[in-house]
């Protein structure tokens, strides 16, 4: 609430999707759009039920939150505001899930979130996931802190783990925008299980495939 008041003084409303003055996050007309996903399997946080694709055993994952089909409106929403500059749609975003992982009663030590590589960040102005992920640790009211250190490569962005100055914990709620095979929040997430995260819950605001790591 006070997200959305601080961005209502910062511009007026707009949808985040068609851009049409109104109430945000969506105007009517896209929310009705807007596939929630609900409460589903809790491990890869896809729609529960016998022979839907999970985690495999292997993945470094405990458990998965994710908040919307990624298609229609939310896909535009993220879109823009990860390639077009729309990065006020973030701190929303953020509040949205926020309030996801309350519900879901999320219990973890510390939040954190699969960066950016700095090169492709200044390109855009901004990393969406360091935005993303400090507004959820600020609405939970944890600690933010930037645990991976991303660079490009052929295969695959690759993450390093940066040891933070004092680690609130070992519980982590990792933060990103769209889970689609799984292979990146995936490898983000091992790299954190190396240096110690034990009960490691990833929180996306869009979920675009039925397979994590299934591809
Ligand atoms: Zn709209
Ligand atoms: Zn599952």
């Amino acid at each position: 609430m006070v997200v959305t008041a601080l961005v209502e003084l910062l511009a007026p409303s707009r949808c985040l999707a068609c851009r049409a003055r109104g109430p945000m996050p969506w105007c009517a007309a896209c929310d009705a759009n807007v596939v929630r996903i609900g409460h589903g399997c809790q491990r890869c946080g896809g729609r529960s039920g016998r022979g839907h694709a999970c985690w495999p055993t292997r993945a470094p994952v405990d458990a998965t939150v994710a908040l919307y089909d990624y298609a229609g409106p939310v896909a535009a929403t993220i879109r823009t505001a990860k390639l077009g500059g729309a990065h006020g749609a973030w701190p929303l975003l953020g509040h949205a899930l926020t309030e996801r992982l309350l519900a879901a009663e999320v219990d973890v030590d510390v939040v954190t979130w699969v960066p950016t590589p700095a090169e492709r960040a200044r390109r855009r102005g901004y990393d969406h996931a360091a935005l993303l992920g400090r507004a959820v640790a600020s609405g939970l009211g944890l600690p933010g802190v930037a645990l991976l250190h991303a660079r490009t490569h052929l295969r695959g962005d690759v993450y390093r783990f940066r040891p933070p100055a004092d680690l609130p914990g070992t519980r982590m709620l990792l933060v990103d925008d769209v889970l689609t095979t799984g292979q990146t929040a995936a490898r983000a997430a091992g790299v954190l299980r190396a240096h110690g995260g034990d009960g490691i819950v990833l929180a996306v605001v869009a979920r675009a495939g039925a397979h994590p790591l299934g591809a």
